[in-house]
């Protein structure tokens, strides 16, 4: 039998990337980031409206910039909630500072007339950091206000931490197309302890003059290697890090056990007689996790 051989070329799978570094003249810290494939895929699992897909979008690259902070630790991870009074009525989006990330957004499938950052109107806005070594959580949460997400995080960074920081936050879609993937581009300059004012002035000067939207463009597009060079002709640019941002859930049979005996043993006792196993479905990848009977049994033992 003759064989057949063929051979398929896969196209190169476009990454969601970022690039952490410092610019050593305004003694800034930055952070560049876009999403696209990642969201696809949350969008796949979630069945995701486009202009919740936006949205979350959002929050999520805006989890993943305040990760800037915390480059020092490692397997650090910062989580954002919002409760807002808008279509949406929740978000939660988690980021790690290796670029692992995850999201839903309540309802899923809202749509809203406007802006992609009406979709959440106004409410609260929590920012939690669990630090995975110590496994403490750091929260602190403050009104959200009817504006952009970044304009919302710049805020709450000026109140919680008191640095300055200046944040941009862009998604693009196309609304008569929704089978399009939208793609979110972010960027965080964090202004260092001791800079001098006339540091500072640069660097606004900087992100007013320049078409930040153009410049994210160029540096995730193919013109990469050509706009690092033209920043670091402004000024010398010190790359510290890059990598790619992915979908990452750390869901397991452990911790949904854990959800179980929160309930309770009389609650799961008596799901457990009406349905005769427990189901239950991790809401940011789907996956199902089954408890039979004896499953639930042992669980129960084994606590008491
Ligand atoms: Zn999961």
């Amino acid at each position: 039998m003759k064989e057949n051989k063929e051979y398929i070329i896969m196209p190169q799978r476009e990454k969601d990337i970022f690039v952490r570094g410092i610019i050593p003249d305004l003694n800034v810290r930055f952070l560049f980031a876009n999403i696209k494939e990642t969201l696809i895929e949350i969008r796949n699992l979630q069945n995701l409206s486009i202009q919740c897909e936006a949205l979350l979008g959002e929050t999520i690259l805006g989890a993943f910039l305040l990760t800037t902070r915390e480059i020092k630790q490692e397997h650090e991870v910062i989580g954002i909630h919002i409760e807002g009074d808008g279509a949406v009525k929740k978000i939660l989006a988690f980021a790690s500072s290796f670029g692992g990330v995850r999201g839903i957004i309540v309802p899923e499938d809202a749509s809203w007339e406007g802006k992609i950052y009406k979709g959440k109107g106004k409410g609260i806005l929590q920012v939690n950091k669990f630090k995975l070594n110590s496994k403490k959580v750091y929260s602190s949460a403050v009104e959200m206000r009817d504006v952009p997400i970044a304009k919302n995080l710049e805020e709450y960074i000026s109140k919680s931490d008191q640095i300055n920081a200046f944040i941009g936050i862009y998604s693009f879609y196309d609304s008569n197309n929704p089978l399009l993937p939208v793609e979110v581009y972010g960027y965080f300059f964090e202004v260092l302890p001791d800079t001098k004012i006339e540091q500072i002035d640069k660097l606004t000067n900087f992100i007013y003059k320049t078409d930040m939207i153009e410049f994210l463009k160029n540096i995730f597009g193919e013109q990469i290697y050509e706009q690092k060079k033209e920043l670091k002709q402004q000024f010398s640019v010190r790359i510290l890090q890059s990598g790619s941002i992915f979908f990452y859930c750390d869901c397991n049979a452990g911790k949904i056990e854990n959800v179980l005996f929160t309930l309770g043993k009389d609650e799961v006792f008596q799901i457990l007689e009406e349905q005769k196993q427990i189901e239950i479905t991790c809401e940011f990848c789907k996956k199902k996790y089954i408890f039979t009977e004896n499953d639930i049994i042992r669980l129960f033992k084994e606590k008491e």
